[in-house]
């Protein structure tokens, strides 16, 4: 780094840290920005700094940053129990009262919960807790998922070949389970000219089923896929998906699994993207605003038919085998408790819908009509900006991503943290966040926006 003082943290970082999805020589050259702190919708870099978190750092910081109740409530279960897990029978209350709230609070066919450490490890369970069911009843070649381009499902050897993005598969040598990939559902890009969203519905549910047919539906255990699709470019699904979806779902045996990693207490300005788009899963995915990622969890929840299937062969076989260490963490899951305690007090899913509603209405009244601007979408407190070289035509930059890059540095000049997906500008801010904090939020942005254009 050329402007790094020795020694400084800047330096430190370039010389021992491997970044997350980072072009690791263009940080080498720039560098990292070292957040030191936080406070509700702000966090602070280490040279004092000050920067709206328009990203809930990782689509997950629901409750704000600085908040104590989550620190103390850490901080009681690690005087009182740090540590216990969940193998061979052992429990704990946290992860007791956690996953009794789960069940309560979600779809009604979901009966049991396994937790994990992360979305990734919970999307492996998904997957691995399928063809365990399958396998049990007697289903041994229904192995195969459907999911969809441009989505995203996490990173490791199994959710990582869900995930629909090239980048995460790129010299990577994924995807390596039997996955299928149909046609991202994003109307603005992929639907034919003059088509409508319910005719667009129409053909990717047939397409789905021709994909089912084609490789005979012997094969196909489920359909993974986010209720909204969030880091692959924000993506609202067309009017009428997910009824259409769950139907050939429901027509071949093909399980449901909805991954509301993303989605999940509130993002939407509903308690999940379940309750947003009418939709009623076998397997649900959750983790990040479950405890507002101040303690690493995920949880995935089954159906009692499925739980039953599992329950029976884990009998046969004589154990369920399959867990993590750190699985049913007792201080994650009293972080997460106290996490969904203030989310219900602070009346957060209103505030996500009713402030949502106003970043929707702004982000389109001052950026819609911007010559570089293809389209404006989002629900509640999930948004993106998608940058086009050429509106009429929705011609992308070419390199992909270049404008995105100049935003994204420009945005952090200018005091607001966004995340720039290719050239898809994304918003995702903690969900406390007022009116007039997104009207700061977007002016910051648009001071970003015109420095980079
Ligand atoms: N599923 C979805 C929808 C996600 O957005 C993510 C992460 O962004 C994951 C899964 C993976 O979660 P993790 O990064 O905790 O492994």
């Amino acid at each position: 780094m050329s402007n790094a003082l020795p020694n400084s943290m800047q330096a430190r970082d370039v010389e021992y840290l491997l970044h997350a999805v980072t072009n690791a020589r263009r940080h080498e050259e720039r560098g990292p920005i070292v957040i030191e702190r936080g406070q509700g919708i702000r966090v602070f870099d280490d040279e004092g700094r000050e920067y709206i978190e328009g990203m809930a750092g990782l689509w997950s910081v629901a409750v704000g940053f600085g908040e104590k109740r989550l620190a103390d409530a850490a901080y009681r279960q690690l005087q009182k129990l740090p540590y216990y897990h969940s193998f061979s029978h052992k429990s704990n209350e946290p992860a007791i009262l956690l996953a009794e709230r789960l069940v309560g609070m979600t779809p009604e066919r979901l009966r049991k919960v396994f937790f994990t450490n992360s979305g990734s490890e919970a999307n492996d369970t998904a997957i691995k807790l399928v063809w365990y069911f399958n396998n049990a009843r007697g289903h041994h070649a229904k192995k195969t998922f459907i999911a969809r381009q441009g989505a995203y499902h996490g990173i490791t050897i199994a959710s990582g070949s869900l995930t629909g993005l090239p980048t995460n598969h790129r010299d990577f040598d994924l995807p390596i389970i039997p996955v299928k990939h149909v046609t991202c559902p994003h109307h603005y890009r992929y639907a034919d000219p003059g088509e409508s969203e319910e005719a667009f519905s129409t053909r990717l549910a047939d397409e789905l089923e021709a994909t089912i047919l084609e490789a005979g539906p012997e094969t196909i255990a489920a359909f993974i896929g986010e209720p909204l699709m969030g880091a692959g470019g924000v993506m609202p699904p067309p009017e009428g998906y997910w009824q259409k979806i769950q139907a050939v779902c429901h027509k071949y045996d093909v399980l449901l699994v909805i991954d509301e990693v993303i989605n999940g207490f509130g993002r939407l300005g509903t308690p999940f993207g379940c309750n947003y788009y009418g939709i009623d899963p076998d397997v649900l995915v959750l983790s990040k605003q479950i405890t507002s990622s101040y303690q690493p969890l995920a949880a995935v929840l089954i159906s009692d038919e499925i739980y039953q299937g599992i329950a029976d062969n884990s009998a046969k076989i004589g154990t369920l085998g399959h867990g993590f260490t750190a699985g049913a963490h007792p201080v994650a899951c009293a972080v997460a408790n106290e996490n969904l305690d203030i989310i219900e007090e602070r009346g957060l899913v209103e505030n996500a819908r009713v402030v949502g509603e106003h970043l929707q209405r702004e982000l389109r009244r001052r950026f819609a009509d911007h010559p570089l601007v293809g389209e404006v979408r989002g629900v509640g407190l999930i948004a993106a900006i998608e940058l086009v070289a050429d509106k009429a035509a929705k011609r992308r930059f070419d390199p992909v991503g270049k404008l995105g890059l100049a935003v994204f540095d420009a945005a952090h000049e200018q005091g607001v943290i966004i995340r720039a997906i290719g050239d898809q500008i994304a918003f995702c801010p903690p969900l406390i966040i007022t009116e007039k904090e997104v009207d700061e939020m977007l002016d910051r942005f648009a001071r970003a926006f015109d420095q980079a254009t």
